[in-house]
């Protein structure tokens, strides 16, 4: 397709500038994105670690089958089959202080009679703690998780407190209800088959970030990396100059601007605009191993309860470990030398490895501004696609999607973004 019509300048090249620079590329129009950094992808992304001698994710992420618009962005930039998962959903669980294991089966029909079944449910629960969480449906703004649900007991152990660090990166009590409830009413609530797990087979990179670049790139489009905006000026009510930090763009009147940074860029970009601050560090811990060493099974991962690691996830012959809200949990401080010893003995315990199994080498990965501050007070101020300069709209995990900041969340402020930018021309 020919690319014609005025063009979009994309800033930032994340999830959220790559769904919007896509969207607009399959519109037909003219693309150019613009990356502060040497790489694209942003808190999604690959790169070679030399110590592991592999190239790893920044962090382990996981998609649900119910994440339709990530699963629609893959099938357009021709990436779908990069994702695989089992046809049923498991979720599978070990708690280290007494050893229990257990896999939580939803059934793939609408109608969730895994319920009432023990032996796909948590140990020890029962059918009203599950509809207890309906609550959540009717949670006004200014309540947390934990103003909704119960905060001790089995299912607060073994479910709210796990799946609200892994879904919001914070514990129940400062995580909104509402953004939590969004996520089950996209997934759980429209039954099994939409919250199967799905992993990247060679990871992030290759599956949300190459791709989507190579289809821009293909269809008129291009990108600049090493590209930072430092500013822009506003004339007549829209932008008219981009400043970069070793350029100047200008943009006439009827081209657009994608401002997809991340949060703590928004804020530092539009200091006039009240948004959500970064928040909540996450920790990744990867481990080079001995291939044989892997569990053979799937789902590759496993949720870990009474330990400092949450999720082990394993692929090739790496063994990786998230820490969501490490932060907040008091589990960022201690360096690498402390931390790799500790969280290889809570791997060996969890996945049933010998006493005397070891890992070639390890790297842990502390990202300090996972995502944004999805508190109650903090989501009513999340910004709006449109602004009030009239070329100018916002993409971005912190833009109100209604979504928490999540590769979902990201694409979908993208494709808004992407819309906005069309429905102005
Ligand atoms: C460790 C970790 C684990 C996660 N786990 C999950 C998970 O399991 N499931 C899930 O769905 N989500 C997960 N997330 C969240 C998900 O990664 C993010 O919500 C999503 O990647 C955000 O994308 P974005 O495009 O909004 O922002 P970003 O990825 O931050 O992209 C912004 C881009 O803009 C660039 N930029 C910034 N400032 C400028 C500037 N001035 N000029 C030019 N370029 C600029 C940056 O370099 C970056 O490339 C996780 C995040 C982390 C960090």
């Amino acid at each position: 397709m020919q690319a014609e019509g005025p063009r979009c300048h994309v800033i930032g090249a994340g999830l959220a500038g790559l769904s919007a620079a896509v969207r607009l590329a399959e519109a037909g129009r003219k693309v150019s994105i613009y990356e502060g950094a040497a790489q694209a992808g942003g808190r999604c992304r690959s790169y070679f670690v030399a110590r592991l001698d592999r190239t790893i994710d920044n962090g382990n992420h996981l998609v649900l089958s119910g994440n339709h618009s990530a699963l629609a962005y893959l099938e357009t930039i021709g990436a779908r089959d990069a994702l695989t998962g089992d046809p049923d959903p498991e979720f599978p669980f070990v708690d280290l202080a007494t050893r229990e294991r257990w896999a939580v089966r939803p059934n793939t029909g609408l109608l969730p009679w895994w319920v009432l079944k023990p032996d796909r449910r948590i140990p020890g629960t029962t059918l009203s703690d599950y509809l207890g969480g309906a609550a959540l449906a009717l949670a006004g703004p200014q309540r947390s998780v934990a103003d909704i649900v119960p905060s001790r007991g089995v299912m607060a152990d073994r479910f709210w407190e796990p799946f609200t660090l892994a879904v919001m990166n914070a514990p129940p009590e400062q995580a909104s209800a509402r953004l939590l409830w969004t996520v089950i009413r996209e997934t759980f609530l429209k039954g099994g088959a939409r919250c199967v797990p799905q992993f990247t087979r060679s990871g992030l990179g290759p599956a949300f970030v190459g791709p989507a670049v190579s289809y821009v790139c293909e269809r008129a489009g291009e990108i600049r990396f090493g590209q930072r905006l430092l500013g822009f000026d506003v004339a007549g009510g829209a932008i008219a100059t981009l400043r970069f930090r070793e350029a100047e763009v200008s943009v006439a009147e009827e081209e657009t601007v994608v401002l997809a940074v991340s949060p703590a860029q928004l804020r530092a970009l539009l200091p006039d605009l009240d948004s959500p601050e970064p928040a909540g560090v996450i920790v990744n811990a990867h481990f080079g191993v001995d291939q044989a060493v892997l569990p053979d099974r799937t789902p590759p991962f496993l949720g870990v309860l009474n330990a400092s690691t949450q999720w082990i996830f394993w692929r090739d012959d790496v063994i990786s470990i998230t820490i969501s809200a490490a932060g907040a949990l008091g589990l960022d401080r201690d360096g690498e030398e402390t931390m790799l010893p500790a969280l290889w003995s809570e791997i060996r315990q969890a996945l049933d490895l010998a006493p005397d199994c070891t890992y070639r080498a390890g790297r842990i990965v502390k990202e300090k501004r996972a995502t944004f501050d999805q508190s109650p007070a903090a989501i009513v101020r999340r910004p709006a696609t449109r602004t009030p300069v009239a070329n100018l709209m916002l993409a971005g995990d912190v833009v109100d999607t209604g979504l928490p900041a999540t590769i979902e969340g990201a694409i979908r402020s993208g494709e808004m973004a992407a819309d906005a930018a069309l429905a102005r021309a």
